[in-house]
């Protein structure tokens, strides 16, 4: 019998998980041609949260915990999750039910049909503010602007991951993650299905605009060294608007038969100091972003089949 991991992430969240856990547990009731293996992932929180987990797996031998010594954040709590769980596929959830248990009959269907990575996208999206609707939509066109891993838009972490793709994520150690560009980065064959997203069920949003700047700097920065390129990038206008001026006053000069003036000479070199500095800050951004890919440690690549046997990562 095949095993499903459900890897639920929760700060704080002792309101919601009795709810949680009713839904849950009758949709995996009813899928009786399945193990099923509730793994909480307690990050740290100050509230009832873990004793509630604690009572529900007293009730229910499926139910497991990792309690983190504090709080890491959701990203640091997924890939713990990942690491713990036993399952031949994990489907990653909000511990707030704005990820409906219902969708799992259908991801797991569509599992079994050969698909590594169903995620779910979001048709819409309830008690959100339309700042962050907005913010959010801009984030992901800067991002697939700056490079070249397509990545899935509306796609939050609710998704099902075959073995081999939780193996794959097992190996991304960095510290500074985003799950979003990583379960992109790994590719496979990857499925999407849509879903309405609901308002959260009770308690509060962890998220602040903070905490959502951070993860969208994160978000770029683990993913792409671009943003070091921009000082090539400026070099190259401001020698070309030395090289212009430099011209300019040479020629003026001659044809006129006069001397440089001191505003000029002062003109020409800040121009050409500055793109001198950009430059060489440019070749530092360069070699930095090199050491960075480096210190992440990742696989070069991952194989999809051998032999036409699938990979699985181990
Ligand atoms: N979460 C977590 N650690 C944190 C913040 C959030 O494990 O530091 C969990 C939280 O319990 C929930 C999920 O991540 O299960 C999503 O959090 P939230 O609903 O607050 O985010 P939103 O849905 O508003 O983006
Ligand atoms: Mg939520």
């Amino acid at each position: 019998m095949k095993k499903i991991t459900i890897l639920v992430p929760a700060y704080n969240e002792e309101e919601s998980l009795p709810l949680l856990y009713e839904r849950l547990s009758k949709i995996v009731n009813q899928m009786q041609n399945y193990e099923f293996e509730l793994l909480f992932v307690n990050d740290g929180s100050k509230d009832n949260t873990l004793n509630e987990i604690k009572e529900l797996r007293k009730k229910d031998s499926r139910v497991s915990y990792v309690d983190f010594s504090r709080n890491f954040g959701k990203e640091i709590a997924m890939i713990a999750g990942l690491d713990y769980a036993t399952g031949d596929c994990v489907i990653i959830m909000d511990a707030d039910l704005q990820d409906p248990p219902e969708l799992i009959p259908q991801m797991v269907e569509l599992w079994e049909q050969g698909y590594d990575d169903v995620y779910a996208k979001r048709k819409s999206r309830a008690g959100e503010t339309w700042l962050k609707k907005f913010t959010s939509k801009m984030y992901y066109k800067v991002l697939q602007s700056l490079t070249t891993v397509q990545i899935q838009k509306d796609t939050g972490d609710f998704r099902l991951l075959d073995k081999r793709c939780v193996n794959a994520l097992r190996k991304m150690r960095e510290t500074g993650r985003c799950s979003k560009s990583m379960f992109s980065w790994i590719g496979y064959n990857k499925k999407e299905i849509l879903y309405d997203r609901d308002p959260r069920i009770a308690g509060k949003t962890k998220w602040n605009y903070k905490k959502l700047i951070d993860l969208a700097i994160d978000g770029i920065t683990a993913f792409t060294t671009s943003p070091l390129r921009i000082s090539t990038y400026i070099s190259i206008p401001t020698f070309f608007a030395l090289f212009i001026y430099f011209l300019y006053v040479i020629i003026k000069c001659i044809r006129l038969n006069v001397e440089i003036q001191a505003y000029q000479a002062i003109i020409l070199l800040i121009l050409f100091f500055a793109g001198i500095q950009i430059i060489l800050i440019g070749i530092m951004g360069e070699y930095l972003g090199r050491i960075f890919n480096e210190s992440k440690n990742r696989p070069l690549y991952l194989v999809n089949e051998y032999n036409g046997e699938k990979e699985t990562n181990e």
